[in-house]
């Protein structure tokens, strides 16, 4: 299996991921989170890409790719992969086909989770996740057992900086001007799948398992 996850920021890609990533004993790369992990290390990498991250915007794609370069260079890429928050921009895309093709590899499938804007907004300002293994809540519809505490790992629950209510509306921004445009390059490579992520996640999970039964 070679997937990956499209949809705009609060879509639900993290859950989903954490789902797909057992099932199919797939590695999940997001860059978002090798992002953050090098923001918190406070590498030359982190420095140059926490500013961006902060406003909402898209870190540089030279940058970007330069990751997903190392990234894949691992051993456990061989099993396949499953990216999450990747490619994001048409020329973080082509850079990737181009990387695949290189390495005589093809997607198995791009899954593009719909979802609308309030259920987003409503969704990012209400999560929150475990700072120490990574589990995704949602005050309302996922909430923990004891407040602000993990039930898995008993760490402390964050708020992550770009989920509050002026950056998500960038961040909404940037999905529409460029990364929207992603549906419709997969779409023209019979690579896409859609399905619905505005209800609960484990509608959106049978949805997903219904397309990926095609290919397992
Ligand atoms: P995420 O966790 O996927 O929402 O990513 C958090 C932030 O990291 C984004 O708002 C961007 O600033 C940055 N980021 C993550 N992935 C990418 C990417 N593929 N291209 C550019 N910026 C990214």
């Amino acid at each position: 299996m070679r997937l990956i996850l499209l949809g705009p920021p609060g879509a639900g890609k993290g859950v989903q991921a954490n789902f797909l990533k057992e099932k199919y004993n797939i590695p999940h790369i997001s860059t978002g989170d090798i992002l953050r992990e090098e923001v918190s290390l406070k590498s030359e990498l982190g420095n140059k890409a926490s500013e961006f991250m902060k406003r909402g915007e898209l870190v540089p794609d030279e940058i970007i790719m330069e990751m997903v370069k190392e990234r894949l260079m691992r051993e456990d890429v061989k099993k396949g992969f499953l990216f999450d928050g990747f490619p994001r921009t048409l020329n973080q895309a082509e850079q990737f086909d181009k990387i695949l093709k290189e390495k005589n590899i093809s997607l198995t499938a791009v899954i593009n989770l719909n979802v609308e804007e309030e259920v987003v907004i409503r969704r990012l300002s209400t999560r929150r996740i475990c700072s120490n293994c990574g589990k995704i809540y949602n005050l309302i519809t996922m909430p923990p057992k004891v407040e602000n505490i993990c039930d898995e790992c008993g760490g402390k629950l964050y708020q992550r900086e770009d989920d509050k209510e002026e950056v998500i509306k960038e961040r909404l921004n940037v999905y529409y001007r460029q990364t929207e445009p992603l549906i419709k390059y997969y779409l023209e490579k019979n690579l896409l799948y859609n399905v619905n992520a505005n209800l609960e996640a484990n509608f959106t999970q049978k949805e997903i398992e219904e397309v990926l039964k095609n290919f397992s």
